[in-house]
């Protein structure tokens, strides 16, 4: 087996010194377990966050495998769920093959190409549904911001704000990314917050202020938005990237006072919560996906040994879409 160990605690960017390719004999499934051969790993941003200390869940520890969800094929199975050959999804790790119970391990519905998994559904549909549709109830007509627009979940996000007929405009960092948020995928405008005029075009885009930020980044991208909330706004709080490299905490708004005066309601999410209703979203996105509805890119690297490399990727602006690395041939 080949694998990527965490063997150091990060500073900044500098990670990939903290990572080692270690290769191992293959490991042997258990009773009511499954062997996957992966084929793409998902890379999250929040695995930074897990590389450095305790979030959500604890850090990863010293010597351990870096985790992540991957897509893959069951190479062998003592769980009588899954057959040989079944496509499934699962908390596989940084790894060439990845030994998980069967029950923890969700086969793929069928005409769903294995790259559109992460890009439109798992744990990325699954969070841009609930954190738009039931955090951010957005309204037709409303009009709706999303941040880190261009990338896995925001695309999502923003997408099925738009089907729901809100306005919709998104935030990235580049013009190639802005022109395929309206150009593809339907948004009403896209914003570059490298161009040192963006905060006018922001508020240009938003004639009638925001009705509700699906939040990706925080800091100073995040300021601006803010600045234009309506009263009764919602703030569906999915992600602060601009905060994962730094050792320390990360800021909130600097005038949270906004935050009262237009009696804005802030609700923060983790997909993990929503996993026991995951079939609600899927009943709807998995459709959409097959339909073409809910457009979708994969943003792909190819082999194991690029994967600290391409993680670097998410905190530089790096992908467009749902970035995964190809550690096999399906
Ligand atoms: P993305 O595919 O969106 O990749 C990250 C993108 O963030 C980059 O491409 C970059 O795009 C943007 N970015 C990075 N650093 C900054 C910065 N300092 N300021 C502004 N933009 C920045 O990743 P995901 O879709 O996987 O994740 C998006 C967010 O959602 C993250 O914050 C993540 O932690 C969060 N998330 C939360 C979940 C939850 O359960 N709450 C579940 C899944 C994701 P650009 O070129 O536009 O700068």
């Amino acid at each position: 087996n080949r694998e990527w160990v965490l063997t150091a605690r990060p500073t900044g960017l500098e990670f990939e010194n903290c990572l080692e390719l270690r290769e191992g004999p293959l490991p042997e499934p258990g009773e009511g377990q499954v062997r996957v051969r992966n084929v793409y790993v998902s890379l999250e941003p929040a695995t930074r966050l897990r590389m450095q200390r305790e979030t959500y869940g604890p850090a990863i520890p010293l010597g351990a495998v870096v985790t992540g969800f991957t897509v893959g094929v069951v190479d062998a199975s003592r769980y009588p769920g899954l057959r040989e050959g079944a496509v499934v999804s699962i908390p596989g790790g940084w790894r060439a093959y990845s030994v998980v119970n069967g029950a923890d391990a969700r086969e793929l519905p069928p005409g769903i190409p294995l790259p559109a998994w992460f890009s439109a559904l798992g744990h990325i549909g699954i969070s841009a549904w609930f954190g738009m549709m039931e955090i951010g109830q957005p309204k037709p007509g409303e009009t709706v911001v999303v941040s880190a627009a261009a990338g896995a979940v925001g695309s999502q996000a923003g997408q099925l704000a738009k089907i729901h007929g809100c306005r919709v405009v998104g935030i990235a960092g580049s013009d190639e990314k802005c022109a395929w948020l309206t150009g593809e995928l339907g948004f009403d405008a896209a914003v570059n917050y490298k161009q040192p005029d963006w905060e006018a075009r922001l508020r240009e885009a938003c004639p009638k202020g925001v009705d509700v930020y699906f939040e990706n980044v925080g800091g100073a991208v995040s300021e601006p938005v803010y600045a234009l909330l309506n009263k009764h706004a919602r703030v569906s709080l999915c992600g602060l990237i601009s905060g994962y490299n730094d050792p320390g905490p990360t800021p909130g708004p600097k005038d949270f006072s906004l935050f009262l005066m237009k009696r804005v309601r802030l609700e923060g999410f983790i997909v993990s919560d929503y996993f026991p209703r995951a079939n609600d979203a899927y009943e709807r996105l998995v459709p959409w996906v097959r339909e073409g509805r809910l457009k979708w890119r994969a943003d792909v690297v190819e082999g194991m040994e690029n994967l600290p490399t391409a993680f670097r990727k998410l905190f530089v602006g790096g992908n467009t879409g749902k970035l995964q690395v190809k550690v096999s041939d399906p």
